[in-house]
């Protein structure tokens, strides 16, 4: 990669966390002691970065350094992507970027995944998610996704993705790896690995033939039972997600201390806070809880 390109990655990496997290030049510049300017003509290229406001950058972009590297071009490396079950509908970008992903993962032959369904909540997603968590005695209304992913024997790997993908999930021999976009806001990060989670508790047959990718989760509670094939598996894992993350239990909970209006925005975006969801997330859940 040519000197000018691996900036201008840098830059745009860099502008695109920071719109993300809806924060100004001005904001970013302050916290890691640099000038507006400085950072806008880092954000283009124009200026080159030092390896502690690398860091500084990072942590004020709540990333880990490694995470604004620009990743190495597929003819640079020697990580064969062709040979990996991906996805058809992805664009070569895409490809190569989930490539990279799986190809960081660790071998870790004693983190076999062993499948933790308890016996016929299959058919059931929120039930599934309820039985997962008593099975790991959480009670707290902050769920610990990634140590969830740690005890059902998944490697949560975070790495920079097109915006438009979200995760994946992919079962390789000894290795399960559930993927997800470095990018994103941490609260999305969260369904994300929590729907990867019900892709590994409710179908497991689909993701050991084929890296699964997920884009975004348009629909999040749409009827189970009037959709088929593929749609299904989404919404089935986002009801899991959606339960994993604001079980029965908690929502009660939540409620029992606060009276809420459903359309009132600024109480359901409090409530949401508490989980550590979107409100949009939050509010399909009410949905789900009071139908
Ligand atoms: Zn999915």
């Amino acid at each position: 990669m040519k000197n000018d390109e691996l900036y201008g990655q840098l830059g745009d990496l860099i502008r695109g966390r920071r719109r993300k997290l809806t924060l100004t030049q001005q904001a970013v510049a302050a916290r890691i002691g640099i000038s507006r300017a400085s950072l806008a003509n880092i954000e283009t290229g124009r200026q080159k970065v030092l390896v502690h406001q690398l860091y500084a950058l990072a942590a004020a972009l709540n990333l880990a350094p490694s995470d604004l590297l620009p990743p190495v071009t597929a003819s640079e490396s020697s990580q064969d992507w062709t040979a990996l079950p991906l996805p058809d509908d992805l664009k070569l970008e895409q490809k190569k970027q989930i490539a990279r992903l799986v190809n960081a993962a660790q071998v870790e032959p004693q983190r076999r995944y062993e499948g933790t369904m308890t016996h016929g909540s299959r058919h059931d997603p929120a039930l599934c998610a309820r039985n997962l968590l008593e099975r790991l005695d959480i009670r707290n209304i902050l769920i610990p996704v990634d140590k969830i992913a740690r005890a059902v024997g998944a490697q949560v790997i975070f790495s920079p993705l097109d915006d438009e993908l979200s995760g994946m999930v992919f079962v390789k021999e000894d290795q399960t790896i559930i993927g997800v976009n470095s990018l994103h806001h941490p609260n999305r990060q969260r369904f994300t690995i929590s729907h990867e989670i019900g892709h590994l508790e409710l179908h497991r047959q689909f993701i050991s033939t084929h890296i699964h990718v997920d884009k975004r989760f348009t629909v999040l509670m749409r009827d189970i039972h009037s959709t088929t094939g593929t749609a299904r598996v989404e919404i089935e894992a986002n009801r899991f997600a959606s339960e994993l993350l604001m079980p029965e239990w908690a929502v009660q909970r939540v409620l029992e201390q606060t009276e809420i209006d459903i359309d009132d925005d600024e109480a359901i975006t409090v409530l949401a806070r508490k989980f550590r969801v979107s409100r949009q997330a939050f509010q399909y859940r009410l949905m789900n809880f009071f139908s």
